[in-house]
């Protein structure tokens, strides 16, 4: 399968290469050129184990890596989830299932990208005996799972960028107190659309990349959409067969990556009659949602951090689809974007999509709301997909961190601290940071310093 860019100014590139590459040379993100069909095999019955079921889709898309080699990244990435079903799912009531993301190794959904891309860097250094450079930009969880999946790999460092004080103590444990020498945490002074934009701005200075030998790991990274489609199907296959009309798909959401990838499986075959955008008081895509016009807001922290973002930018992608493909009209709306701040969206059919915003005090009451309604504790983020609850059908969350990695909001809320083994280890580890000014030019610098 090849990729293209949602812009239309760079060439077609294969599969391995678009993983590579990150973001595409005209500034643009890549898609698959065009959307198979899910095989009807795969929505069977039964759910099938997650590494096959990844194996099937992945095969779609990745006409690089023979059978056996594909076989082989799958299963050094999922092969150490603490749950032997990868992302089992629970039954809270009759028409209520929670999608439990978080038993990769760094506890949030985000390992399910992270541990694909960390295997496929690692193959990829072994093939070409090229060492590498991976960039990103983090709200907490991105940077985490990242390091974790490529933390003492042989011929990579990784530097993250996150912006201090604003990702939870834990989060930024889980990046400082690796003990391994090819990690380097980056703290700003600055939101998290400031690290992003520190990062889009190195990775498209063409040259800079290519001396550095730079990949991304931010959800600009098409292979992380990819591999995050896979659990949605793992998801369906795992409800009770009453229960496969009708369903909605409600996601915590922040850069759009997450929910993105769930209606590209819809696109594909997978039967979803609804995606809920489940936002934060940073509100963005609430707003889109119900009046088309796209208009990044400040930054405002709240209890959800990893959600803490106004650019969406898998939103991109999804405009590009909107548009029916037509990368010159997707280049004219982020040229209008960037140039005016906003943008309206001509008829702007969302039909396939609902929106809901929750306030701080909103998480709060709905952390409580679930532990009295159904004994189950769920994290910040996860809070944000209860909210407006239609139980008239079935209804999937997802839960998209572990609450363990949040445990003053869960105080806050239930007056009970969640606990996680791998969290404990961390909190007695000395913390490794390397703090870098707010500016291109400044990090630009210390990668230069720092590369392998
Ligand atoms: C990253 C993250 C989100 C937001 O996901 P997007 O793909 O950016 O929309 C939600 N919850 C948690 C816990 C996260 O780490």
């Amino acid at each position: 399968m090849d990729f293209v860019s949602t812009r239309g100014g760079s060439e077609p590139v294969s599969f391995t290469e678009a993983f590579a590459r990150g973001l595409a040379p005209d500034g643009g993100l890549y898609v698959p050129r065009h959307l198979p069909l899910l095989p009807q095999t795969i929505l069977v019955e039964d759910a099938l184990p997650y590494a096959a079921l990844a194996w099937d889709f992945l095969s779609l898309f990745d006409s690089d890596h023979d059978s056996e080699h594909l076989v082989d990244i799958i299963d050094r990435s999922y092969g150490n989830f603490s749950d032997t079903m990868n992302a089992p799912l629970q039954q809270l009531s009759d028409n209520l299932f929670v999608l439990e993301l978080f038993h990769g190794p760094s506890l949030s959904f985000k390992d399910f990208g992270l541990q694909l891309i960390g295997s496929l860097f690692e193959e990829q250094i072994e093939r070409t005996g090229v060492s590498i450079n991976v960039l990103g930009a983090t709200s907490g969880d991105t940077g985490a799972a990242a390091i974790h999946g490529l933390a003492g790999k042989k011929g990579a460092k990784v530097f993250v960028l996150y912006p201090e004080g604003r990702i939870s103590e834990l989060q930024e444990r889980q990046m400082t107190c690796t003990g391994a020498d090819n990690i380097y945490p980056i703290p700003i002074q600055g939101t998290f659309d400031d690290a992003q934009a520190i990062v889009k701005e190195l990775m498209s200075d063409l040259s800079f990349k290519e001396e550095l030998r730079l990949s991304a790991i931010n959800s600009i990274n098409v292979v992380r959409i990819l591999a995050q489609c896979v659990y949605y199907i793992h998801a369906f296959t795992q409800l009770p067969p009453d229960n496969r009309d009708d369903i909605s798909f409600v996601v915590p959401t922040g850069n759009f990556g997450n929910i993105f990838a769930g209606w590209m499986v819809h696109q594909m075959g997978l039967p979803v009659d609804r995606f809920v955008v489940a936002t934060n008081q940073n509100d963005i895509l609430y707003r889109l949602f119900n009046t088309g016009e796209y208009r990044p807001d400040a930054v405002r922290p709240s209890h959800a951090p990893s959600m803490d973002i106004q650019v969406a930018s898998n939103f991109e992608r999804f405009l590009y689809y909107h548009n029916e493909k037509d990368a010159k009209a997707t280049l004219a709306q982020m040229g209008q974007l960037k140039a005016d701040g906003s943008i309206k969206i001509a008829n702007f059919n969302a039909s396939n999509f609902a929106a809901t915003r929750s306030t701080d005090e909103d998480i709060l009451k709905n952390i409580r709301m679930v532990k009295e309604k159904y004994d189950y504790v769920v994290d910040p983020h996860t809070a944000c997909g209860f909210q407006s609850l239609d139980l008239t059908s079935t209804q999937v969350i997802l839960a998209t961190a572990h609450p363990a990695k949040f445990p003053d909001t869960i105080r806050e809320a239930i007056g009970e601290t969640p606990t996680d083994p791998a969290l404990e280890k961390i909190k007695q580890k000395d913390q490794v940071k390397y703090p870098v000014a707010a500016t291109a030019d400044a990090v630009r610098q210390f990668l230069k310093e720092n590369a392998i």
